[in-house]
Protein backbone atom coordinates (compact mmCIF):
# COMPACT_ATOMS: atom_id res chain seq x y z
CA UNK A 1 0.00 0.00 0.00
CA UNK A 2 3.16 2.43 0.62
CA UNK A 3 4.70 3.12 -2.80
CA UNK A 4 8.08 4.36 -0.89
CA UNK A 5 9.35 3.49 2.75
CA UNK A 6 9.52 6.11 5.56
CA UNK A 7 13.17 6.32 4.79
CA UNK A 8 12.37 7.57 1.20
CA UNK A 9 14.17 4.45 -0.07
CA UNK A 10 12.91 1.82 -1.79
CA UNK A 11 11.20 -1.62 -0.72
CA UNK A 12 13.44 -4.94 -1.19
CA UNK A 13 12.76 -8.38 -0.38
CA UNK A 14 14.98 -9.03 2.38
CA UNK A 15 15.04 -13.30 0.84
CA UNK A 16 14.74 -14.37 -1.86
CA UNK A 17 13.96 -18.30 -1.47
CA UNK A 18 14.38 -20.41 -4.99
CA UNK A 19 11.32 -22.67 -6.26
CA UNK A 20 11.23 -26.29 -5.63
CA UNK A 21 12.96 -28.33 -8.20
CA UNK A 22 10.08 -29.93 -9.92
CA UNK A 23 8.57 -27.21 -10.58
CA UNK A 24 11.23 -25.84 -12.93
CA UNK A 25 11.95 -29.22 -14.65
CA UNK A 26 8.12 -30.01 -14.67
CA UNK A 27 6.94 -26.93 -15.65
CA UNK A 28 5.23 -27.99 -19.22
CA UNK A 29 2.52 -29.70 -17.42
CA UNK A 30 2.08 -26.65 -14.40
CA UNK A 31 -0.42 -24.15 -15.40
CA UNK A 32 0.13 -20.36 -15.71
CA UNK A 33 -1.92 -19.93 -12.68
CA UNK A 34 -0.20 -22.38 -10.82
CA UNK A 35 3.36 -20.88 -11.53
CA UNK A 36 2.08 -17.98 -10.64
CA UNK A 37 1.42 -18.91 -7.29
CA UNK A 38 4.47 -20.59 -6.83
CA UNK A 39 6.50 -17.31 -7.76
CA UNK A 40 4.22 -15.17 -5.24
CA UNK A 41 3.17 -16.98 -2.22
CA UNK A 42 6.64 -16.86 -0.47
CA UNK A 43 6.60 -12.69 -1.04
CA UNK A 44 2.82 -12.35 -0.36
CA UNK A 45 2.57 -14.32 2.80
CA UNK A 46 0.95 -14.10 5.44
CA UNK A 47 -0.58 -10.47 4.53
CA UNK A 48 -2.74 -12.12 1.33
CA UNK A 49 -4.16 -15.21 2.25
CA UNK A 50 -3.84 -18.32 0.09
CA UNK A 51 -7.78 -18.58 -1.46
CA UNK A 52 -7.35 -14.31 -1.96
CA UNK A 53 -3.96 -14.79 -3.84
CA UNK A 54 -5.26 -17.77 -5.91
CA UNK A 55 -8.53 -15.64 -6.65
CA UNK A 56 -6.25 -12.28 -7.73
CA UNK A 57 -3.62 -14.50 -9.46
CA UNK A 58 -7.07 -15.95 -11.58
CA UNK A 59 -8.36 -12.41 -12.39
CA UNK A 60 -4.66 -11.66 -13.36
CA UNK A 61 -2.93 -14.28 -15.91
CA UNK A 62 -6.05 -15.10 -17.63
CA UNK A 63 -4.59 -12.81 -20.09
CA UNK A 64 -3.31 -14.66 -22.37
CA UNK A 65 0.48 -15.28 -23.44
CA UNK A 66 2.35 -16.47 -26.27
CA UNK A 67 5.78 -17.37 -27.68
CA UNK A 68 6.13 -16.78 -31.29
CA UNK A 69 9.46 -17.94 -33.29
CA UNK A 70 11.10 -15.51 -35.46
CA UNK A 71 14.29 -17.50 -36.07
CA UNK A 72 16.60 -20.42 -35.19
CA UNK A 73 17.34 -18.45 -32.18
CA UNK A 74 15.30 -15.63 -31.51
CA UNK A 75 11.63 -15.99 -30.16
CA UNK A 76 9.62 -12.98 -29.11
CA UNK A 77 7.13 -13.21 -25.91
CA UNK A 78 4.05 -11.56 -26.53
CA UNK A 79 3.05 -9.77 -23.13
CA UNK A 80 0.49 -7.04 -24.70
CA UNK A 81 -2.99 -9.05 -24.74
CA UNK A 82 -4.48 -7.00 -21.67
CA UNK A 83 -7.44 -4.23 -21.97
CA UNK A 84 -4.84 -1.94 -22.65
CA UNK A 85 -2.34 -3.84 -24.81
CA UNK A 86 0.60 -3.54 -23.21
CA UNK A 87 2.33 -5.89 -20.70
CA UNK A 88 1.63 -3.28 -17.81
CA UNK A 89 -1.92 -4.69 -17.94
CA UNK A 90 -0.36 -7.36 -15.16
CA UNK A 91 0.94 -5.62 -12.83
CA UNK A 92 -1.86 -2.85 -12.78
CA UNK A 93 -3.95 -6.12 -12.56
CA UNK A 94 -2.04 -7.53 -9.56
CA UNK A 95 -1.43 -3.96 -7.67
CA UNK A 96 -5.44 -2.65 -8.43
CA UNK A 97 -6.94 -6.38 -6.82
CA UNK A 98 -4.41 -6.61 -4.00
CA UNK A 99 -5.19 -2.87 -3.10
CA UNK A 100 -8.71 -3.64 -3.31
CA UNK A 101 -8.65 -6.29 -0.92
CA UNK A 102 -6.31 -4.77 1.72
CA UNK A 103 -9.05 -1.07 1.65
CA UNK A 104 -11.75 -3.88 1.87
CA UNK A 105 -10.23 -5.21 5.04
CA UNK A 106 -9.75 -1.65 6.37
CA UNK A 107 -12.68 0.71 7.21
CA UNK A 108 -13.35 4.00 5.91
CA UNK A 109 -10.28 4.07 4.46
CA UNK A 110 -10.10 6.24 0.95
CA UNK A 111 -6.45 5.65 -0.85
CA UNK A 112 -5.49 8.28 -3.84
CA UNK A 113 -3.06 6.78 -5.92
CA UNK A 114 -0.70 9.27 -7.52
CA UNK A 115 0.56 8.17 -11.32
CA UNK A 116 3.30 9.67 -13.76
CA UNK A 117 3.25 8.30 -16.48
CA UNK A 118 5.00 8.35 -19.94
CA UNK A 119 1.56 6.78 -21.60
CA UNK A 120 1.57 2.98 -21.11
CA UNK A 121 1.77 2.96 -16.69
CA UNK A 122 -1.73 5.60 -16.92
CA UNK A 123 -3.34 3.13 -19.62
CA UNK A 124 -3.01 -0.25 -17.29
CA UNK A 125 -3.63 1.59 -14.05
CA UNK A 126 -6.23 3.14 -15.20
CA UNK A 127 -8.21 0.48 -16.71
CA UNK A 128 -7.12 -1.67 -13.68
CA UNK A 129 -8.88 0.61 -10.92
CA UNK A 130 -12.05 1.91 -12.93
CA UNK A 131 -14.72 1.65 -10.73
CA UNK A 132 -12.77 0.22 -8.05
CA UNK A 133 -14.49 1.81 -4.26
CA UNK A 134 -12.33 3.62 -2.22
CA UNK A 135 -9.78 3.91 -4.32
CA UNK A 136 -9.12 7.42 -6.59
CA UNK A 137 -6.61 7.60 -9.65
CA UNK A 138 -5.21 10.60 -10.36
CA UNK A 139 -2.30 10.01 -13.48
CA UNK A 140 -0.14 13.28 -14.90
CA UNK A 141 1.05 12.54 -18.34
CA UNK A 142 3.21 14.65 -20.68
CA UNK A 143 1.38 17.26 -22.34
CA UNK A 144 1.89 15.79 -26.31
CA UNK A 145 4.47 13.53 -25.43
CA UNK A 146 1.81 9.99 -25.26
CA UNK A 147 0.38 8.76 -28.06
CA UNK A 148 -3.39 9.40 -29.62
CA UNK A 149 -4.12 6.08 -28.49
CA UNK A 150 -2.65 6.28 -24.68
CA UNK A 151 -3.88 9.39 -23.96
CA UNK A 152 -7.32 8.13 -24.71
CA UNK A 153 -6.87 5.49 -22.30
CA UNK A 154 -5.72 7.55 -20.03
CA UNK A 155 -8.28 10.11 -20.17
CA UNK A 156 -11.71 9.01 -21.46
CA UNK A 157 -12.80 6.68 -18.20
CA UNK A 158 -13.56 9.60 -15.45
CA UNK A 159 -15.31 8.39 -12.72
CA UNK A 160 -12.37 7.60 -9.59
CA UNK A 161 -9.87 8.32 -12.44
CA UNK A 162 -8.77 12.15 -12.98
CA UNK A 163 -6.10 12.96 -16.08
CA UNK A 164 -4.05 15.85 -15.32
CA UNK A 165 -2.05 16.72 -18.59
CA UNK A 166 0.61 17.98 -17.84
CA UNK A 167 2.83 21.21 -19.48
CA UNK A 168 6.46 18.91 -19.52
CA UNK A 169 8.27 16.05 -19.61
CA UNK A 170 7.70 12.64 -17.92
CA UNK A 171 10.51 13.25 -15.89
CA UNK A 172 8.47 16.68 -14.54
CA UNK A 173 5.80 14.61 -14.05
CA UNK A 174 7.35 11.92 -11.91
CA UNK A 175 9.20 14.06 -10.02
CA UNK A 176 5.79 16.25 -9.24
CA UNK A 177 4.59 13.24 -7.70
CA UNK A 178 7.58 12.47 -5.63
CA UNK A 179 7.12 16.21 -4.50
CA UNK A 180 3.33 15.45 -3.87
CA UNK A 181 3.67 12.39 -1.86
CA UNK A 182 5.91 14.57 0.91
CA UNK A 183 3.96 17.89 0.47
CA UNK A 184 2.50 18.25 4.37
CA UNK A 185 -0.66 19.98 2.94
CA UNK A 186 -1.81 17.67 0.81
CA UNK A 187 -0.69 14.71 3.42
CA UNK A 188 -3.31 15.75 5.52
CA UNK A 189 -5.72 15.72 2.67
CA UNK A 190 -5.25 12.82 0.97
CA UNK A 191 -3.94 9.27 1.31
CA UNK A 192 -1.68 8.98 -0.83
CA UNK A 193 0.27 6.28 -2.49
CA UNK A 194 1.84 5.75 -6.10
CA UNK A 195 1.35 3.36 -8.78
CA UNK A 196 4.79 3.27 -10.11
CA UNK A 197 6.73 0.27 -11.01
CA UNK A 198 8.53 1.55 -7.70
CA UNK A 199 5.73 -0.44 -6.33
CA UNK A 200 6.40 -3.93 -5.29
CA UNK A 201 2.64 -4.61 -6.30
CA UNK A 202 3.73 -3.88 -10.19
CA UNK A 203 6.83 -5.75 -10.07
CA UNK A 204 6.22 -8.66 -7.82
CA UNK A 205 4.18 -10.13 -10.81
CA UNK A 206 6.17 -9.99 -13.94
CA UNK A 207 8.58 -12.65 -12.32
CA UNK A 208 6.33 -14.66 -13.66
CA UNK A 209 6.39 -14.06 -17.08
CA UNK A 210 10.09 -14.76 -17.37
CA UNK A 211 9.23 -18.21 -15.97
CA UNK A 212 6.25 -18.75 -18.64
CA UNK A 213 8.52 -17.52 -21.53
CA UNK A 214 10.57 -20.39 -20.66
CA UNK A 215 7.86 -22.96 -20.76
CA UNK A 216 6.76 -21.89 -23.84
CA UNK A 217 10.44 -22.33 -24.90
CA UNK A 218 10.40 -25.65 -26.61
CA UNK A 219 14.29 -26.09 -27.17
CA UNK A 220 16.05 -25.47 -24.06
CA UNK A 221 19.03 -27.24 -24.39
CA UNK A 222 21.17 -23.93 -25.69
CA UNK A 223 22.18 -21.00 -23.24
CA UNK A 224 19.25 -18.73 -22.47
CA UNK A 225 19.10 -14.91 -22.85
CA UNK A 226 16.24 -12.70 -22.24
CA UNK A 227 16.22 -9.00 -24.25
CA UNK A 228 13.96 -6.37 -22.33
CA UNK A 229 13.02 -2.78 -24.14
CA UNK A 230 13.82 -1.26 -20.38
CA UNK A 231 12.82 2.27 -18.81
CA UNK A 232 12.37 2.45 -15.30
CA UNK A 233 13.99 -1.30 -15.04
CA UNK A 234 11.06 -3.00 -13.29
CA UNK A 235 10.58 -5.34 -15.95
CA UNK A 236 14.10 -6.38 -16.14
CA UNK A 237 14.74 -6.45 -12.46
CA UNK A 238 11.60 -8.89 -12.24
CA UNK A 239 13.70 -10.86 -14.50
CA UNK A 240 16.69 -11.08 -12.55
CA UNK A 241 14.83 -12.07 -9.46
CA UNK A 242 13.34 -14.98 -11.84
CA UNK A 243 16.87 -16.11 -11.88
CA UNK A 244 17.16 -15.92 -8.11
CA UNK A 245 14.47 -18.50 -7.78
CA UNK A 246 16.13 -20.73 -9.66
CA UNK A 247 15.41 -20.09 -13.42
CA UNK A 248 17.99 -20.68 -15.81
CA UNK A 249 18.92 -17.58 -17.45
CA UNK A 250 22.07 -17.22 -18.75
CA UNK A 251 22.13 -13.43 -20.05
CA UNK A 252 20.03 -10.37 -19.56
CA UNK A 253 19.98 -8.01 -22.42
CA UNK A 254 18.99 -4.53 -21.24
CA UNK A 255 17.85 -3.19 -24.53
CA UNK A 256 16.97 0.86 -24.79
CA UNK A 257 16.53 3.81 -26.55
CA UNK A 258 18.33 7.00 -26.82
CA UNK A 259 17.90 7.26 -22.81
CA UNK A 260 20.69 4.70 -22.19
CA UNK A 261 21.92 6.00 -19.00
CA UNK A 262 22.28 1.85 -17.83
CA UNK A 263 24.00 1.17 -21.18
CA UNK A 264 26.30 3.85 -20.63
CA UNK A 265 26.95 3.61 -17.30
CA UNK A 266 28.07 -0.38 -18.18
CA UNK A 267 30.55 0.98 -20.59
CA UNK A 268 32.36 3.16 -18.40
CA UNK A 269 31.16 3.11 -14.94
CA UNK A 270 30.11 6.15 -14.87
CA UNK A 271 25.88 6.68 -14.05
CA UNK A 272 24.54 10.05 -14.95
CA UNK A 273 21.04 10.54 -14.82
CA UNK A 274 19.64 12.76 -17.56
CA UNK A 275 16.74 14.57 -18.98
CA UNK A 276 14.77 12.33 -20.94
CA UNK A 277 14.54 12.41 -24.72
CA UNK A 278 11.71 11.95 -26.76
CA UNK A 279 11.64 8.94 -28.76
CA UNK A 280 9.24 7.17 -30.39
CA UNK A 281 9.39 3.94 -27.91
CA UNK A 282 8.15 6.74 -25.62
CA UNK A 283 7.15 4.36 -22.54
CA UNK A 284 10.83 3.78 -22.21
CA UNK A 285 11.99 7.41 -22.41
CA UNK A 286 13.42 7.47 -18.73
CA UNK A 287 16.18 9.56 -18.19
CA UNK A 288 17.20 7.89 -14.34
CA UNK A 289 15.48 5.14 -14.06
CA UNK A 290 13.85 4.35 -10.72
CA UNK A 291 14.61 0.32 -10.47
CA UNK A 292 18.11 0.26 -10.95
CA UNK A 293 19.03 0.79 -7.52
CA UNK A 294 17.23 -2.45 -7.09
CA UNK A 295 19.56 -3.76 -9.80
CA UNK A 296 22.35 -2.94 -8.39
CA UNK A 297 21.27 -3.61 -4.60
CA UNK A 298 20.56 -7.35 -6.25
CA UNK A 299 23.85 -7.48 -7.47
CA UNK A 300 26.33 -5.69 -5.28
CA UNK A 301 29.17 -5.31 -7.38
CA UNK A 302 29.43 -3.92 -10.46
CA UNK A 303 31.48 -6.75 -12.11
CA UNK A 304 28.95 -9.42 -10.82
CA UNK A 305 26.00 -7.53 -13.10
CA UNK A 306 28.51 -7.20 -15.96
CA UNK A 307 28.70 -10.92 -15.75
CA UNK A 308 24.93 -11.15 -15.73
CA UNK A 309 23.53 -8.34 -18.05
CA UNK A 310 24.74 -6.82 -21.32
CA UNK A 311 23.56 -3.63 -22.57
CA UNK A 312 22.75 -1.78 -26.08
CA UNK A 313 20.47 0.97 -27.26
CA UNK A 314 19.58 1.97 -30.41
CA UNK A 315 18.12 5.30 -32.10
CA UNK A 316 14.67 5.85 -33.72
CA UNK A 317 15.87 5.59 -37.52
CA UNK A 318 17.19 1.76 -36.40
CA UNK A 319 14.11 1.03 -34.55
CA UNK A 320 11.75 2.53 -38.02
CA UNK A 321 14.33 0.28 -39.42
CA UNK A 322 13.64 -2.87 -37.65
CA UNK A 323 9.93 -2.70 -37.59
CA UNK A 324 10.48 -2.92 -41.50
CA UNK A 325 12.31 -5.47 -41.21
CA UNK A 326 10.95 -7.67 -38.78
CA UNK A 327 7.86 -7.63 -41.16
CA UNK A 328 9.37 -7.83 -44.11
CA UNK A 329 11.61 -10.81 -43.41
CA UNK A 330 9.78 -12.68 -40.58
CA UNK A 331 6.34 -11.39 -41.50
CA UNK A 332 6.13 -9.88 -38.03
CA UNK A 333 4.24 -6.63 -37.28
CA UNK A 334 6.29 -5.44 -33.94
CA UNK A 335 5.49 -2.11 -31.94
CA UNK A 336 8.89 0.19 -31.56
CA UNK A 337 9.59 -0.77 -27.85
CA UNK A 338 9.55 -4.67 -29.45
CA UNK A 339 11.64 -3.61 -32.25
CA UNK A 340 14.40 -2.18 -29.62
CA UNK A 341 14.08 -6.01 -27.69
CA UNK A 342 14.56 -7.58 -31.15
CA UNK A 343 17.81 -5.47 -31.97
CA UNK A 344 19.02 -6.13 -28.49
CA UNK A 345 18.34 -9.87 -29.05
CA UNK A 346 19.85 -9.84 -32.73
CA UNK A 347 22.85 -7.89 -31.47
CA UNK A 348 23.77 -10.60 -28.93
CA UNK A 349 23.14 -13.51 -30.65
CA UNK A 350 25.69 -12.82 -33.38
CA UNK A 351 28.47 -13.29 -31.08
CA UNK A 352 26.65 -15.67 -29.23
CA UNK A 353 25.62 -18.53 -31.20
CA UNK A 354 25.03 -20.92 -28.67
CA UNK A 355 21.86 -18.73 -27.52
CA UNK A 356 18.28 -18.75 -27.52
CA UNK A 357 16.82 -15.48 -27.37
CA UNK A 358 13.57 -14.50 -25.92
CA UNK A 359 12.43 -10.91 -26.19
CA UNK A 360 9.82 -9.32 -24.48
CA UNK A 361 6.82 -7.74 -26.83
CA UNK A 362 5.46 -5.30 -24.61
CA UNK A 363 3.18 -3.21 -26.27
CA UNK A 364 0.24 -4.17 -29.50
CA UNK A 365 1.80 -2.50 -32.76
CA UNK A 366 -2.05 -0.57 -32.84
CA UNK A 367 -1.28 1.02 -29.44
CA UNK A 368 1.70 3.04 -31.95
CA UNK A 369 -0.07 3.03 -35.01
CA UNK A 370 1.13 6.01 -36.83
CA UNK A 371 4.71 4.99 -36.20
CA UNK A 372 4.28 1.33 -37.44
CA UNK A 373 2.28 2.20 -40.24
CA UNK A 374 4.40 4.77 -41.38
CA UNK A 375 7.77 2.18 -40.95
CA UNK A 376 5.54 -0.62 -42.93
CA UNK A 377 4.01 2.19 -45.10
CA UNK A 378 0.83 0.07 -44.89
CA UNK A 379 -2.31 0.30 -43.13
CA UNK A 380 -2.83 -1.97 -39.81
CA UNK A 381 -6.10 -3.66 -38.23
CA UNK A 382 -6.91 -2.20 -35.05
CA UNK A 383 -8.14 -4.72 -32.45
CA UNK A 384 -11.59 -4.50 -30.43
CA UNK A 385 -9.62 -2.96 -27.02
CA UNK A 386 -8.23 -0.24 -28.97
CA UNK A 387 -11.16 0.66 -30.89
CA UNK A 388 -13.04 0.99 -27.94
CA UNK A 389 -11.45 3.82 -26.59
CA UNK A 390 -11.68 6.24 -30.39
CA UNK A 391 -14.95 7.35 -30.07
CA UNK A 392 -14.77 8.38 -26.54
CA UNK A 393 -14.07 12.11 -25.02
CA UNK A 394 -10.80 13.17 -23.85
CA UNK A 395 -11.44 14.57 -20.29
CA UNK A 396 -8.08 16.08 -18.59
CA UNK A 397 -7.03 18.76 -16.66
CA UNK A 398 -4.35 21.22 -17.97
CA UNK A 399 -1.76 22.11 -15.62
CA UNK A 400 1.81 24.04 -15.77
CA UNK A 401 3.44 23.37 -12.56
CA UNK A 402 3.60 21.70 -9.23
CA UNK A 403 1.81 25.34 -7.73
CA UNK A 404 -1.21 24.54 -10.21
CA UNK A 405 -1.35 21.03 -9.30
CA UNK A 406 -1.04 21.50 -6.05
CA UNK A 407 -4.19 23.99 -5.48
CA UNK A 408 -6.19 22.06 -8.13
CA UNK A 409 -5.82 18.73 -5.53
CA UNK A 410 -6.20 21.63 -2.72
CA UNK A 411 -9.80 22.69 -4.59
C1 LIG B 1 6.81 0.36 -19.54
C2 LIG B 1 7.19 -0.17 -20.83
C3 LIG B 1 8.51 -0.59 -21.07
C4 LIG B 1 9.60 -0.44 -20.05
O1 LIG B 1 9.44 -1.26 -18.93
P1 LIG B 1 10.24 -0.94 -17.59
O2 LIG B 1 9.79 -1.98 -16.64
O3 LIG B 1 9.84 0.45 -17.16
O4 LIG B 1 11.68 -1.01 -17.91
C5 LIG B 1 8.79 -1.15 -22.30
N1 LIG B 1 7.85 -1.26 -23.26
C6 LIG B 1 6.59 -0.85 -23.06
C7 LIG B 1 5.61 -0.97 -24.17
C8 LIG B 1 6.21 -0.30 -21.84
O5 LIG B 1 4.95 0.10 -21.66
Amino acid sequence: MKGIANNGGLFFPNKINKLENRIITNINDISNEKIAYECLKQFVRPDLPDDILKEIIEGVYKIPISLVTLSNSISVLELFNGPTMAFKDFGAAFMARCMQYFISIEDDKELTILVATSGDTGAAVANAFHKIKGINIIILYPSKKVSFIQEKQISTLNENITAIEYDGTFDDCQSTVKKALLDKDLCKKFNFTTSNSINIGRWLPQIVYYFIGYKLLNKRSNNLAFSVPSGNYGNLFAGMISKRMGLPIDKFISSNNSNNVVDVYMKTKKYIPKASIETISNAMDVGDPSNFIRIQELYKTYSNLKDDMYTCSYSDEETVNTILELYRDYNYLSDPHGAVGFLGAKEFVKSNDNFNCIFLGTAHPSKFIDIVENSINKKIELPSQIKEYLNKTKKSVFVKSYKEFKSFLLD
